[in-house]
């Protein structure tokens, strides 16, 4: 059997430990990154540092990207673009499903193929086959390469457009930040109030822990258009969120964000749906006004 080879461009913390995985399994991994010491510790471990991104490229069929956003793609494989004519391009770089698009078809007219990725752990999840990554690009592609994808975490392939994975990783990454801001807020109030994250800590994991068994009671009524008030009704939401913002407010804590989640509730009010469900905000913000 050959040797599996791979090349890792793009070393922060996530392409190191993604590096790290690959050789880990016995792979051949050729490395590159613009600041090139951050190679060191791989190079140490039988990781071969290649001069340039071409000849990063030039070592096999398969390169794995970890960086910023597809713009630090282009300037690290545009003036290397020669070298991409039968190349795979796994692109696990965040950026919106636009970007990724644009970025399949650039590599495609370099005649490379682009997987897109959307990684869903931290770097100490790379290597732990529970943890998953979004994948969208050809399907032969990506069955085909697999196994390598499975080196680093579980593989969640979501279809052929390029954009895909990029768009499930967007709505992850909206959930979130929203949810870890709402947190870091809880704990400001908290704070003004004398209470420390640790004795917060046991309450905050506790509401985390209930939002999935919400999201299952909802998601049927919510693919179904139907919001009914039977459970809850949006005029409580928007009289609970008031409680919140001034108990905030009290606290002499930055009310931006119960203040934007305020204006969306009394929107929602607003428009009709007092007495139906807080879920009919969902009606009310997938139709922004122009
Ligand atoms: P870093 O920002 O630490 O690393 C980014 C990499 O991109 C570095 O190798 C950096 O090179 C390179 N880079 C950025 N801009 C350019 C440029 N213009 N030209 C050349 N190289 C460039 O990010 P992470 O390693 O943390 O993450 C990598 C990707 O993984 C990101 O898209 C991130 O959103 C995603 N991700 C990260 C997670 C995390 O917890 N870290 C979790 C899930 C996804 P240099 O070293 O020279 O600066």
């Amino acid at each position: 059997m050959s040797v599996r080879a791979v090349t890792v461009i793009g070393l922060g913390p996530m392409g190191r430990a993604m590096a790290e995985a690959f050789l880990d399994r016995g792979y051949e991994v050729t490395v590159w990154n613009r600041t090139p010491e951050k190679a060191d510790g791989l190079v140490a471990r039988g990781a071969v540092r290649a001069a340039t991104a071409g000849d990063a490229l030039a070592a096999g069929e398969v390169a794995v990207l970890s960086l910023t956003d597809y713009d630090a793609m282009y300037a690290i494989l545009g003036p290397a673009a020669a070298r991409l004519s039968g190349k795979v391009i796994v692109n696990l770089s965040s950026d919106t499903p636009d970007r990724a698009r644009e970025g399949a078809e650039w590599l495609a007219g370099h005649g490379a193929r682009q997987l897109t990725g959307g990684v869903q752990v931290p770097p100490s999840g790379i290597g732990d086959p529970a943890s998953s990554t979004f994948y969208s690009g050809p399907r032969e592609v990506f069955e085909r390469h697999r196994p390598t994808l499975e080196v680093l975490t579980g593989a969640d392939y979501r279809g052929e457009d390029p954009g895909l994975a990029a768009l499930y990783y967007q709505l992850q990454m909206g959930i979130f930040w929203t949810s870890m801001l709402s947190w870091l807020h809880a704990l400001a109030t908290a704070d003004a109030n004398g209470i420390t994250a640790a004795e917060f800590l046991p309450y905050a994991a506790r509401t985390a822990a209930s939002v999935p068994g919400f999201m299952e009671f909802y998601t049927p009524r919510i693919d179904a258009g139907e919001h009914p008030g039977d459970v809850d009704r949006l005029a409580m939401g928007v009289a609970s969120v008031e409680h919140v913002t001034h108990t905030v407010h009290a606290a002499g804590v930055d009310v931006a964000l119960p203040g934007a989640v305020l204006e969306i509730f009394r929107r929602g009010a607003a428009a009709g749906h007092a007495d139906s469900s807080f879920t009919s905000l969902f009606e009310v913000m997938r139709k922004v006004p122009e």
